[in-house]
């Protein structure tokens, strides 16, 4: 009953917008899940980790999408709960990224003491990449142009990379669903008795590194036990950092770039780099180094080619 109050309070402010549900659902996850529930799967899966725990939410919440302009998710206060909203045109960045990423392992080769070894840049290998970088740079631009990396054009998903692909994106939305229900948790957002409906809910910076690690504990504790867990904590510590790399590049982008809207500027959290290094911090004390590996592979790799997605950013927005 909670749900469908808030489901149907989400669809009035979607309306509110001048969208209707079925095309803001269609944003991004359908087409790239083919499904139109990836958040109420991942919401599940924290409710029964807390339940598990025998923890409560505080509150109902409902997660979905929703077209503001913060590449962080957003939570709002309506009658008897919370919307937590995820920025539409996140999925999809994440997504094309994620893709890059994966269609580029073949460049990397394990050591034995499981270090990254790049391989020789060859031709191809230099044709591949810059392909890959003028593709990340549509979708940014994309993105922060028009608030839809859907706009910027799909990279090529060979049967190879898919996999990793949807996994990595799906590891950065879990994260950024934990960060918010961890804000709940934590009781960074005023009771509902305190605030009025249809607030936005702000915390302070001290909270977004709590939720941080909140979130990424309880994402942790999700995987306990399951089927190859330790591979299964690899992935889900690349999520955040491969999400807070991608935060960097859109802020240089950003920063580098005049033209780009006003609106675009907005940031509420703190930077992603602290993020990142608060993050790195926890889970080496609590894992060692060794749960970063994947992490440092996508981030690692994200860096090498930022300098390339930047001058093809520029050059698409000259040509
Ligand atoms: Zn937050």
């Amino acid at each position: 009953m909670a749900q469908e109050s808030l489901r149907a309070q989400y669809e009035a402010l979607l309306r509110a917008e001048g969208r209707t549900v079925r095309r803001a659902l269609a944003e991004g996850e359908a087409r790239a899940y083919g499904a139109a529930s990836l958040y109420e799967r991942i919401s599940s899966d924290f409710r029964r980790t807390l339940a598990e725990a025998d923890i409560a939410l505080p509150e109902p919440v409902l997660v979905a999408k929703y077209p503001h302009e913060s590449f962080n998710a957003q939570a709002r206060a309506v009658r008897g709960g919370t919307l937590i909203l995820v920025n539409a045109g996140f999925s999809l960045l994440v997504l094309e990224m994620s893709k890059a990423f994966a269609a580029s392992l073949g460049f990397f080769s394990r050591d034995e003491d499981g270090g990254i070894t790049v391989e020789a840049a060859t031709p191809a290998v230099r044709e591949r990449r810059r392909i890959a970088e003028r593709g990340m740079a549509r979708s940014v631009l994309a993105y922060l142009f028009q608030g839809d990396a859907a706009h910027g054009g799909r990279q090529p998903l060979d049967a190879d990379s898919a996999a990793m692909a949807r996994l990595l994106t799906e590891a950065t939305e879990r994260f950024v669903v934990a960060h918010e229900f961890a804000h709940l948790l934590e009781g960074h957002l005023a009771t509902p008795a305190q605030r009025g409906a249809g607030e936005w809910l702000h915390r302070t910076r001290e909270q977004e590194f709590q939720a941080d690690e909140t979130g990424m504990l309880l994402l942790l504790r999700a995987l306990e036990d399951g089927p190859e867990e330790q591979l299964a904590s690899y992935l889900a510590v690349a999520g955040p950092l491969f999400f807070f790399a991608i935060d960097h590049l859109i802020t240089r982008v950003r920063n580098e770039i005049d033209d780009i809207p006003q609106g675009m500027r907005l940031s509420d959290h703190p930077g992603s780099d602290e993020r990142g290094a608060a993050l790195r911090a926890l889970l080496t004390d609590i894992h060692g180094p060794l749960v970063l590996h994947m992490a440092d592979a996508c981030v690692q790799w994200l860096s090498w080619h930022e300098d390339g997605i930047v001058t093809a950013a520029r050059g698409q927005l000259a040509g």
